[in-house]
């Protein structure tokens, strides 16, 4: 088993979709990718920040499930970020509606002694200059730094987002985003375009259709498992990376091949995301669920066609 860094904001979300409203509750890049993670039993140090205003039970729901929070400072006399968006009817998009970064604004990560050496790393959502302080930090070169990121810090960090990106081998990044990066409609050329930057493996996300891995010229394709109740798909993106560097972690297998599977694993993950709002979902999800869905997962892709 690898060791798994874990960077990215611990949040409060205030989330609207056509089913129901939230005030401030539980989120996070950072926070949905290790609920994800933790399916694997990995072991992983969270690196965030949080106000003086966080509860003490939202950090204990990451210990908890075992991931290690040192790297997560409190900020007595600050306030921690918070996001609030609001999902169209075909929940596939939606609006931002307020990003205030507060005690991200000033934040130095520090990534804890013991997981300096980390195999995995994964940078997840929040400024690039916090997602390369983090690299630099490490002692080893990882095995596998996966990147994730948003139109926000697109919008304006792009040149230190372009710097980062030059130095880790995974990207994954949704289908708009990865058009906004690459100024390419057909997603095929934005991976090209994007492998240019650095990434020898592009992961596009299409919601509610799935994802792409792209390396090479090799490409692979999983669907999203079709739901009947989607409430709510924020931190589906994350506990996708989540699943997906948790896999990779507890397999140690970082060959295309395996990196399918933690696609897969990815994307069933997410599905359970969605079903509630918030981590709701996520906080209760069991193993026995996971391989439940793995089977329908299995029977919904698999199908036997004789070639001659
Ligand atoms: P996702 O739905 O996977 O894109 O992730 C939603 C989560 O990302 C929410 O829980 C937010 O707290 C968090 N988030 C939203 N905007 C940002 C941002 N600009 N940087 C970091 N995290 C963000």
């Amino acid at each position: 088993m690898s060791k798994l860094v874990i960077v990215g904001t611990v949040a409060f979300d205030a989330i609207e979709t056509p089913f129901g409203k939230t005030d401030k509750i539980l989120g996070g890049a950072a926070t949905y990718i290790g609920l994800s993670a933790s399916q694997f039993n990995v072991d992983a140090a969270a690196v965030s920040v949080v106000g003086g205003d966080f509860p003490q039970e939202y950090l204990d729901l990451l210990t908890d499930r075992t991931i290690n929070i040192d790297g997560v400072e409190i900020v007595k006399d600050g306030k921690t970020f918070f996001w609030s968006g609001k999902y169209h009817n075909d929940m596939n998009s939606r609006d931002t509606l307020v990003t205030e970064l507060n005690v991200l604004e000033t934040f130095n990560p520090i990534v804890p002694d013991a997981y300096k050496d980390a195999e995995i790393v994964m940078l997840g959502n929040l400024h690039p200059l916090v997602q390369l302080g983090v690299l630099e930090q490490m002692t080893k070169k990882p095995k596998l730094a996966i990147l994730d990121t948003m139109d926000f810090w697109m919008n304006i960090a792009l040149d230190d987002l372009k710097n980062v990106i030059s130095k880790i081998d995974v990207i994954t990044i949704n289908d708009e985003e990865a058009r906004q990066l690459s100024g390419e409609y057909s997603l095929v050329n934005a991976a090209k375009k994007i492998h240019a930057m650095g990434p020898k493996y592009v992961v596009i996300k299409k919601g509610e259709h799935g994802a792409l891995l792209f390396h090479d010229n090799d490409m692979f394709y999983a669907p999203a498992l079709p739901l009947a109740e989607v409430f709510d798909p924020t931190g589906a993106g994350d506990t996708f990376a989540g699943g997906f560097a948790g896999y990779l972690a507890k397999s140690g297998d970082i060959s295309f091949e395996n990196m399918k599977k933690a696609v897969i694993y990815g994307s069933t993950l997410a599905s359970f995301c969605v079903e509630k709002f918030g981590t709701e979902r996520m906080v209760n999800l069991k193993p026995e669920d996971v391989k439940t869905r793995l089977k329908q997962f299995k029977k919904l892709t698999q199908f036997d066609i004789e070639l001659n």
